[in-house]
C-alpha cells in the first residue's frame, strides 16, 4: 500500500514526506460502531467500548475523562490544536505502535525490532524481514511501511515484529521495549515539526530510552558521537554498525553502495542477535531483491540505464545515488525540503547534465549552473525525453529528486511509477 494512505485517519502510519493526518479518540477507535455525524453531539462524554463513535471539532472538544488520544503520525503535534488541548488536559497522545506496545503482554511470546533513522529505514526493515523469513521465522513488517500491524494477522509464538519507526511514530510511543533498537543515522529533515535538530535527534533517541536494560542498541558511530543518543538508555548492549563483520558484499545485487552496506550491517547485527545463523543471513543478503523507487533500475535502452530513485526526497538521500554511477543525467526538483544541495556536491562531477522539474526547479538550476550544464525541464515527461535524447551508451538517466513530490505528484510512488511508464514508452 502507498505510504500516502498513511494520512487517512485510522491507518496509523506516517509518511517520510509528512502531511496532514487523522485524529481519533480511544478506545472507541478500535471498534467499528455506527457513526454519528451530528456536530451538536460533538462534546458528549468520551466514547467507551461498545458505545458509539462520535465526531468532534478538535478546537472545541472537551477531552476530560479520555484515556488517551490516538493520532496519525501525520498530525503535527507542535501546531495542531488537539495536541495542545490533550497536553492541557493531561491526556496522553499515542499512536498505533503504542497500542501494540501496551497489548504485548497478552500476545504469544515474541520479539520486537524497531528501526529508526533519517534514511535507510525501509531498506533495513525489509532486509531484516527477508532474513527472518529466509530463516523460517514468522515475521510481521509494519510501522511506517506496508500494512499497519493492527491490520495484520497476530504472530504465532516465537515470531518477530519488525517495525519501521519514523520520529513522528516514536513521539507517539511511550512503552515500546524493543529487543533490538536500531538508529541508522540522523541528518536534518522534518525540521518544520521540531524545535531544531536537537529536538529531532532527541525524538529518535527515545527509541533507546524505552528499552529495558541489556537490550541491544545498534547505532552508527556518528549519530552516537554527535548526539549522545544513548545517554538516556539504561545499560544497553551497544553494537556500532561500522564494527559489524560481513561476508562477501559483492554477492548482494540489491545492496550496492556504501549506504546499503551500512543498512546491511545493521540488519546482520539485528538478526544475529535474534539467533539467525550466519549462513542463512548470507543467503538472504544474496537473494534480497531490494525495494521499488530506491535506486531501482527500470530499464536499459541503447546502453543507457534508467534508474528510479524517486524515494530520495532530500539531498542527503540523493547523495549516495549520485555517488553510485558515473556519467549521470540527473533529474531533480519538486517540493524542496532544503534550500541547498550541499550534501550532493561531492558527487557533482558524476553529473553530465541536470534536468530540473517542479517547484524547486528554478532555484536548483541556479545552484547547479556554475557546476554543470542544466536544463529547466519543468515536467518529468520533458526531463525524461531530453535526458534520453542526450545520454550516451554507458551513461545513466537518474531520477533522484532530492525533494518531496507533492507539487506535481500524488506521492513519491506516483512519481516513480510515472518515470517507469515514461521509460517503458521510450523502449
Ligand atoms: P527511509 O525509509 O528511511 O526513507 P529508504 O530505505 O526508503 O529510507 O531509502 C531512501 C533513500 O535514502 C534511498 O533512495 C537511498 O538513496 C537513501 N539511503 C538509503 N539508506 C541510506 C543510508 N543508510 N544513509 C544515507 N542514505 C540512505
Amino acid at each position: 500500500a502507498a505510504k500516502r494512505d498513511a494520512l487517512l485517519p485510522g491507518t496509523g502510519r506516517g509518511t517520510s514526506e509528512a502531511g496532514g493526518g487523522g485524529v481519533s479518540a480511544t478506545p472507541a477507535s478500535l471498534a467499528a460502531p455506527p457513526l454519528h455525524h451530528s456536530p451538536e453531539e460533538a462534546n458528549g462524554p468520551p466514547p467507551r467500548n461498545g458505545e458509539e463513535l462520535q465526531f468532534a471539532d478538535p478546537e472545541t472538544i472537551d477531552l476530560a475523562g479520555f484515556d488517551a488520544l490516538v493520532v496519525s503520525p501525520g498530525v503535527p503535534l507542535n501546531r495542531h490544536p488537539i495536541a495542545a488541548k490533550a497536553r492541557a488536559a493531561g491526556v496522553p497522545i499515542i499512536g498505533d505502535i503504542e497500542l501494540i506496545a501496551q497489548a504485548r503482554a497478552s500476545l504469544p511470546a515474541h520479539k520486537v525490532v524497531g528501526v529508526t533513522g533519517t534514511n535507510g529505514k525501509s531498506t533495513t526493515v525489509s532486509l531484516i524481514h527477508h532474513i527472518l523469513q529466509t530463516a523460517g521465522v514468522s515475521s510481521r513488517l509494519g510501522g511506517n511501511i506496508g500494512l499497519p500491524i493492527l491490520e495484520q494477522e497476530p504472530l504465532p509464538e516465537g515470531g518477530v515484529y519488525v517495525l519501521e519507526l519514523s520520529s513522528y511514530q516514536i513521539d507517539l510511543t511511550q512503552s515500546l521495549d524493543c529487543d533490538v533498537g536500531v538508529l541508522l543515522n540522523i541528518t536534518p529533515d522534518h525540521l518544520d515539526r521540531y524545535d531544531g535538530f536537537e529536538a529531532y535527534a532527541a525524538s529518535k533517541a527515545r527509541l533507546f530510552a524505552m528499552q529495558s536494560p541489556k537490550r541491544l542498541a545498534i547505532v552508527d558511530y556518528t549519530a552516537e558521537a554527535e548526539l549522545d543518543v544513548l545517554d538516556e538508555a539504561e545499560d544497553p548492549i551497544i553494537q556500532f554498525i561500522a564494527d559489524v563483520v560481513t561476508g562477501e558484499t559483492a554477492d548482494w545485487p540489491a545492496l550496492r553502495g556504501p549506504h546499503n552496506l551500512l543498512n546491511a550491517k545493521a540488519a546482520i547485527a539485528a538478526t544475529r542477535h535474534l539467533g539467525v545463523p550466519d549462513a542463512v543471513i548470507d543467503a538472504a543478503l544474496a537473494s534480497f531483491t531490494g525495494l521499488p523507487h530506491r535506486m531501482e533500475r527500470v530499464g536499459t535502452i541503447g546502453g543507457v540505464a534508467f534508474v528510479n530513485d524517486s524515494k530520495a526526497t532530500n539531498p542527503e538521500s540523493t547523495a549516495p545515488a549520485l555517488a553510485a554511477f558515473p556519467g549521470i543525467h540527473w533529474i531533480l526538483g519538486g517540493q524542496a525540503k532544503s534550500d541547498d544541495l550541499d550534501a550532493c556536491a561531492p558527487a557533482f562531477d558524476h553529473v553530465v547534465k541536470a534536468y530540473t522539474i517542479g517547484a524547486s526547479g528554478p532555484s536548483f538550476a541556479a545552484i547547479l549552473a556554475p557546476h554543470m550544464p542544466v536544463e529547466q525541464s519543468v515536467t518529468l515527461a520533458a526531463a525524461v525525453a531530453s535526458a534520453a535524447a542526450n545520454a550516451k551508451p554507458g551513461e545513466t538517466v537518474l531520477l533522484s529528486p532530492a525533494c518531496a513530490s507533492f507539487d506535481q505528484f500524488r506521492d513519491f510512488e506516483d512519481r516513480g511509477n510515472q518515470f517507469r511508464a515514461l521509460v517503458e514508452a521510450l523502449a
